[in-house]
């Protein structure tokens, strides 16, 4: 194993939190070289890009780990693998693409059962038939470490569709889909109320769920937009850049800005938000705007659209309008209600640590 050295020659032990996910990545990757030419976009997106015939090909992969990504005392098992599945079809349609085919990879320790695991693939199931994706193959291994599932998605797209982070201008307006923050409140919520059900020891405890239905599938059962990016195609809208938010607004914002090499502002007024997730918010003391900014796995589109586009991306139900692209050197702000500037940060979810 090769290894760093200092001045004196002692091994340089950097822990990996003081890189963050991003900065890992990058660190590891860094000393690749594409050696095939049909390997069009390689690290750095919800999806790599390798050309096949006239259309791309997309593939992206996702590792969710009990305990780090999901706890199965409140996440219902045929959910599980809804998500796990769907969150892979985000990232292919988070290239303006259309995923095609799944590998299922599961590590399983001795404490789940085959209907357990059947549980997990009724979930797969339903999203594979929902999207209109096949299950083509996978890995299946014991774990001494909980359950681990590992999803690779393959999509395509016509070539000339394909949406990367790195194509948004100066003047491209910022669209969001759907609203934000629901899934972040909904995974406060069951946590809440995982821990008064172990502290009140009563087996039978049934958290009363009335009126929160909406935030509590947002966690444990979200959708895809594909509907988006059908949308999309019939409005002849190609946008400049396209990301999934998965690690919350704030943080898709600055990845976009990094690889577009560009500037924004969005208006807080304009950060979309469902009413159940406000309730919440309130309940939780938690500010709101900051859990809309901040809190993961919504799976909604952050894309840009040329300023051009505007009617036509304005009919789209479920968009909404929150900014507008800047050059690198105006950096990146949220304009708040009284018009002051704030910078934007990533405070987004890192399951690294
Ligand atoms: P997303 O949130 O869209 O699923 P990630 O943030 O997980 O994407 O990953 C960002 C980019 O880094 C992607 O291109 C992904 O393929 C790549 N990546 C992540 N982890 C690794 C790794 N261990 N080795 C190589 N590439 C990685
Ligand atoms: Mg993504």
């Amino acid at each position: 194993m090769s290894e760093n050295t200092s001045d004196n020659n002692t091994p340089v032990e950097t822990e990996i939190s003081s890189l963050g996910e991003f900065g890992l990545i990058e660190r590891l990757t860094k000393d690749f070289r594409m050696k095939n030419a049909g390997t069009k976009l390689g690290v750095g997106d919800d999806a790599a890009i390798i050309t096949c015939g006239d259309k791309d090909m997309l593939v992206t992969t996702d590792l969710l780990l009990e305990g780090i990504h999901f706890d199965v005392r409140y996440v219902p098992l045929k959910h599980l693998g809804y998500k796990a599945a769907v969150v892979n079809f985000s990232d292919i349609y988070a290239m303006n693409g259309t995923p095609r085919q799944i590998t299922v990879s599961i590590g399983v320790s001795s404490r789940f059962t085959v209907e357990h695991l059947e549980q997990i693939y009724e979930g797969i199931r339903l999203a594979c038939e929902t999207y209109g994706v096949d299950l083509v193959g996978g890995d299946t291994s014991g774990s001494a470490s909980g359950l681990v599932i590992s999803i690779t998605c393959i999509g395509e797209a016509d070539a000339d569709k394909v949406v990367r982070r790195s194509g948004a201008h100066d003047t491209d307006l910022i669209c969001v889909t759907g609203d934000l923050g629901a899934a972040f409140m909904g995974l406060q919520l069951l946590e809440r109320e995982n821990s008064v059900a172990a502290q009140s020891g009563d087996p039978d405890f049934r958290p009363d769920f009335a009126g929160k239905e909406y935030i509590l599938q947002r966690q444990l059962r979200p959708e895809a937009r594909k509907d988006i990016i059908e949308q999309l195609a019939r409005h002849d809208i190609v946008p400049t850049s396209m990301m999934d938010i998965s690690d919350g607004l704030s943080s898709e914002l600055l990845h976009i800005c990094k690889a577009s090499d560009c500037g924004c502002r969005v208006y807080e007024d304009r950060i979309p938000i469902d009413y159940q997730t406000a309730v919440m918010a309130e309940e939780f003391n938690i500010n709101l705007v900051t859990a809309a900014m901040n809190g993961g796995e919504d799976y909604e589109l952050l894309f840009t659209v040329p300023l051009v586009d505007k009617e036509k991306v304005e009919k789209i139900e479920g968009v909404r309008l929150i900014g507008y692209i800047t050059k690198p050197g105006l950096g990146a702000y949220m304009v708040t209600r009284d018009g002051g500037e704030i910078p934007i940060k990533a405070q987004g979810w890192n399951h690294l640590f």
